[in-house]
């Protein structure tokens, strides 16, 4: 239930709730078809519906692309709508805004943080990177459009690795925000980071012992993480990628049952690519949903039909922020394209 159950509230009154409640909360009248609906309202107003992995089915059924960070950006800065709606979290939709500056982007509610983004605040970042003044800063796509700005290049968990083993070899690296992530990318490229400490608050709750006491109760499990998660759990996984690669694996391996260790919302499209595998969320420590982002699932179908109505909450940044933020995002754009981890087109 919203706050509001005021039907049609006068425009003078959106900027006001949206600045109280983050989002516009009016309740949607009763009986409102709301798949229906939103498939008008996009189709009226020229707008597309991106939606991450993460999100709860019925949104990522609805939408026009379902994605990772990468496939997201990437659709962002091809789309010819005029509106974006941004099922994801705040930062996803900073992106969005980078990328397409003179389009209105929306967030359904500008609450949906996220725990690694707000782990690196500009200010703390300033003053780290000023302690190694030579080096250059990658950043993982997980932060804010401040911590962009201050960046060389962006990355994400698809393309950190080759893009990493693909900078010259004589610069000296800095990695943030995740140290997970980091670490990782320095054992696979053998390349030494200064590492920004971190970490996001879903991928770090598994349990080790528990998942291995699960691997002894299904023997022909494989086990597939997200780089995001702690080096112990991935020490043992059978294979680690980004939330496309791991359902890649799914849909492509000749196995039959999977433990997976990231975010159970990508569970929905694997059961959807390949209904004969079976998947095992891995299990946590606290016998928590914590597994699950609470902030991707700020997210609803009601909060998706009143940001396409009402035109709000819009997704607003300085565009000298913007100027910045954009170069970095563009090179990895580039050096994806270049490297054979997106398509050309
Ligand atoms: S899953 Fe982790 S990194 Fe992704 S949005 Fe949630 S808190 Fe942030």
């Amino acid at each position: 239930m919203f706050p509001q159950s005021t039907a049609l509230p006068s425009p003078q009154e959106i900027p006001t709730w949206v600045s109280t409640y983050g989002y516009v909360p009016v309740e949607p009248p009763p009986h409102t078809d709301l798949f229906a609906e939103i498939q008008r309202l996009k189709k009226e107003k020229n707008a597309i519906l991106l939606a991450h992995y993460y999100q709860d089915a019925d949104i990522q059924d609805i939408a026009d692309y379902v994605g990772d960070s990468l496939g997201l950006s990437q659709k962002a800065a091809e789309t010819n709508a005029d509106i974006i709606v941004f099922a994801g979290v705040h930062f996803m939709a900073e992106t969005a805004k980078i990328l397409n500056p003179t389009k209105k982007v929306l967030i359904p509610d500008m609450n949906a943080g996220c725990s690694l983004s707000d782990s690196c605040p500009p200010e703390a970042f300033r003053a780290f990177k000023e302690k190694y003044p030579e080096y250059k800063v990658v950043s993982y796509i997980n932060t804010s459009a401040a911590i962009k700005a201050m960046s060389d290049i962006i990355v994400t968990s698809s393309n950190a690795v080759p893009i990493v083993q693909a900078l010259p070899p004589d610069w000296k690296l800095i990695f943030a925000p995740d140290k997970n992530l980091g670490l990782y990318v320095m054992r696979k490229t053998g390349r030494q980071m200064v590492l920004w400490e971190g970490v996001c608050m879903v991928h770090t709750v598994f349990s080790h012992q528990k998942v291995r006491a699960l691997r002894q109760q299904y023997p022909d499990a494989k086990l597939i993480a997200h780089p995001e998660c702690e080096p112990a759990l991935l020490e043992e996984a059978d294979f680690i990628g980004s939330t496309t690669a791991l359902l890649n694996y799914v849909i492509n391996s000749l196995d039959k049952q999977f433990i997976v260790a990231t975010e159970p919302g990508i569970l929905h499209q694997m059961r959807k690519a390949a209904p004969d595998k079976e998947l095992i969320q891995a299990p946590t420590e606290y016998s928590c949903s914590c597994n699950t982002c609470p902030h991707m699932k700020l997210n609803t179908l009601e909060k998706i039909y009143n940001a396409l109505l009402y035109e709000a909450p819009e997704l607003i940044l300085p565009l000298d922020l913007i100027e910045a933020a954009r170069r970095p995002i563009e090179r990895m754009l580039e050096m994806s394209r270049a490297l054979g981890v997106i398509s050309k087109s």
